[in-house]
Formats: structure tokens, sequence, C-alpha cells
């Protein structure tokens, strides 16, 4: 089961629109069992739009196209689809009739532009868009399905789930596809592959592995197609209990969850608290953390110690230790945790000092360079990382090192 993907529209190659059509219909076609092999985006010109159906016909058994649809005169999709088809322009009575009552519930006056809207080529099986006055459009070619849909994200998405999924299950039943997402963290994609050289040779047939990487947290997804759903539940499980065998402290979770996420659950379970103490991380953290519905259980608040003087006056950062060890230090970022677990009474504190850069660097101290450190009952632990990264990158890495050694602190009690 081969799809391919079409997206038309200028604005899509010249950056002005950036194609998010592609990437949900890519998800959704995987779900139902299909192998997404290729995405085209081509402007709005007859004959491109045309070879390219030209190429793809008999080479797929679906092809999803949008863009195009719209009533303005750049718009030609539905032209070269009528002629490619070797078809003619008539008047959908049921989109007529649709595209008509949407104008008057708008309360605006139909003209010819918008009677146009509801002509389909003859050759087609118009699909119905609620959600705006282009209709969708399913041809079928040498034993591969053609499906033209409008550009706008939400009225594509309407079709899509209104008649194009369900058609195609029914016409494509026997496949399925299962996806499992290992969140691991703590080796790097080269190391990590390593480590997994032996498992990605003994795979079954029927499993494909991925690496995701993503600011240091690692997604290992396991790709099981085939057709009984309950076996290949039964073999990804499998290969998932191998795969805790071989990297046990990598893996924080086996469903697709972030860091930020794993962190929380697990404060929840224990019953406890956490805070953060930011210097570099500028309440990166802290917002990460927030970005979870129900943190409130957890999260207390935040301390943004950028100055050296907030260090000193709300985290009682002696002046002395800052002077002797420079603010990006293991001393000054322990002292940080210790000095916010004391002043927001959490079970937990996490710090960050670092340079994220891009100046402020030397010698010793480059951009890059970070200290965290996390505080509990059970004492004050540091860790350094050094990341040559731009500003953004380096505060985003920062931050997943630092949930990282929380997490290993939470996992640890
Ligand atoms: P059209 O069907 O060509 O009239 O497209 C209408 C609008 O949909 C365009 O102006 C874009 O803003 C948006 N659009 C078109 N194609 C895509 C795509 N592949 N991803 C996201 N938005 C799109
Ligand atoms: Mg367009």
């Amino acid at each position: 089961m081969k799809a391919q993907i079409i997206t038309i529209g200028d604005e899509l190659l010249i950056g002005q629109t950036i194609d998010t059509n592609s990437a949900w219909m890519g998800a959704e076609l995987s779900k139902i069992g299909f192998d997404v092999s290729r995405k085209i985006s081509v402007h709005d010109s007859y004959h491109d739009i045309k070879n390219i159906l030209g190429e793809v016909t008999g080479r797929a058994d679906v092809v999803l196209i949008t863009g195009g649809l719209g009533p303005t005169s750049d718009d030609i999709t539905k032209k070269v689809l009528c002629d490619f088809f070797n078809s003619r322009m008539v008047i959908n009575a049921e989109v007529l009739s649709m595209v008509e009552e949407m104008m008057k519930k708008r309360g605006i006056a139909m003209i010819e532009r918008n009677r146009l809207q509801a002509e389909v080529p003859e050759a087609c099986r118009a699909l119905t868009n609620a959600r705006g006055t282009a209709p969708g459009m399913w041809f079928e070619k040498e034993g591969t399905i053609f499906i033209s849909m409008p550009g706008i994200p939400y009225e594509m998405q309407y079709i899509m789930n209104e008649h194009v999924i369900p058609d195609l299950k029914k016409r494509f039943s026997s496949r399925c596809i299962i996806h499992r997402n290992i969140m691991t963290y703590g080796a790097p994609e080269a190391r990590l592959a390593e480590m997994l050289t032996g498992f990605e040779q003994s795979l079954p047939e029927c499993i494909k592995l991925a690496y995701l990487p993503n600011y240091g947290v690692i997604k290992l997804r396991l790709t099981a197609t085939g057709e009984n759903k309950n076996l290949l539940e039964k073999t990804v499980n499998e290969q998932v209990n191998i795969l805790y065998e071989i990297i046990p402290d990598l893996i924080f979770s086996a469903t697709e969850e972030s860091l930020e996420s794993f962190v929380g659950r697990s404060l929840r379970k224990g019953n406890q608290t956490m805070c953060t103490a930011e210097s570099c991380t500028g309440g990166k953290i802290a917002s990460m953390i927030t970005g979870i519905p129900g943190s409130s259980e957890y999260f207390k608040g935040s301390v943004i110690a950028y100055d050296n003087n907030i260090k000193e006056e709300l985290l009682k950062v002696p002046r002395d230790v800052i002077r002797k060890h420079g603010a990006v230090s293991e001393e000054v970022a322990k002292r940080m945790a210790e000095g916010a677990r004391r002043l927001l009474k959490t079970d937990f504190s996490l710090s960050t000092s670092g340079i994220a850069g891009p100046d402020g660097g030397t010698r010793e101290k480059p951009v890059g360079l970070v200290w965290i450190a996390v505080s509990s009952d059970r004492g004050t632990v540091a860790e350094k990382h050094l990341f040559y990264l731009d500003r953004i990158a380096n505060i985003n890495r920062f931050s997943y090192a630092a949930l990282n050694l929380l997490r290993k602190q939470i996992e640890a009690k």
C-alpha cells in the first residue's frame, strides 16, 4: 500500500506558507497502514502539475493532492485534473446546494465564481466540504486513486476525516501499522546506534527502527507492519523489552512523551514538589514544566536569577563564592539549587548556570558550558555539560540536561 503526496501552490515554494498539509496527511495515511514514499511540492503551473500527475500514475495506490482549488485565476488544479482525466466540467447538484446554503447562512450573495466552485470534472466523485466552498475530488486511473483537496488545512482535514480516511480504510483493509516510540536521554545518536547494533541486526523483518533526536532526547521509533494486529503488538512488545535490557538507564518512557511530562508524572506519583532557580535558561525550564496541564500540583515556582545580585539576595549564594568560583561553577549551581529549595519549600529544586552565547565565553569557560544542580533531602548533586551550539539551541540543551538530572534524582529515591 503505497501513497504519495502532492502539494500545490506558489506560496509553498517561496517559503511564504509552510507545507503543514503533507505532514498531517502523512501521519494519517501512516496510521491506516500506508507507506508514504514521496511528497512533492509544485507551483501553480499547468504543465508542471500535469507532468507530475503523469509521473505518479501507476506508481502509487493512492495520491493525495492539496492546493489550487480556490475560486481565483491563480488556482488551476481543477482545470489540470479535468484535462488529465480527459473529462469535462459539470455542475454537481449536491455541492451547488451546499455552497448556496453556506452563502445564505453567511448572508453573502451568490456570484458566478461561487457557482463555479460546484463545477467538477465529470470523471470524479465529489467529496463534500462543510467547511468551505471547494469540494474534494476522487479520481481513479490505471490502478491509482487520486484525491484532490483544498489547500486550507482545516478544509483538507475535514474532507480527510469525513471521506478520505473512511473510504480508504474500506478499500485497503488488510494491512495494519503500529508505531511505538521509546524515549531516551543520555547517549548521543552515534553512541546509541553503537549500543543498538546487535538489536538492529536481530530485529524481525516486519519491524523498522528510526532514531529521532531533539536536543539530546532521542526518540526510538519502532514501526511494525503486517496483517495481524495482535501478533504485531506482541512482537513490538517483545522488542521493547529487549531494548529495556540493553539500555535500561537511557529509557525514560515507553510511550511518546516529553521529558518534562515524564518528570511531572513521577513527581505527582510520589506526591512531591519542585522548583527551579534559573540563570542561563531564563525560565525556560519553568515554562516547559508549566506547559504540562496539572503542573500546579507539583511545581511551586521559579527564581530567574539572571543577575548575580539576584543569586545573592534571593537565593543567598554567598558573594565570596561567586567571586571565587565565578557564576558558572559547580559551587554556585549547587548553592542556587539549595537556596531555591529553602525559599520555595519544595522536595526538589533544579538550577542552571551557564554561558548560552554568542558572547561571554572565555578559554576556561567557553560558550555552551553549563553547570546544573539538583537539590533534595538526599543532598545536592551537580553536573557539567558542554554543547557547542548557538544560543537558542544551547538553552534548549541546558534545559533538557537539567530535566534529565532531576529525573535521575527522582528515580534514585
Ligand atoms: P488554495 O487551495 O491553493 O487556494 O490554498 C489556500 C490556502 O491554503 C493558501 O493560501 C495557503 O495559506 C494554504 N495552504 C495551501 N497549501 C498548503 C499546505 N500544503 N500546507 C499548509 N497550508 C497550505
Ligand atoms: Mg493556491
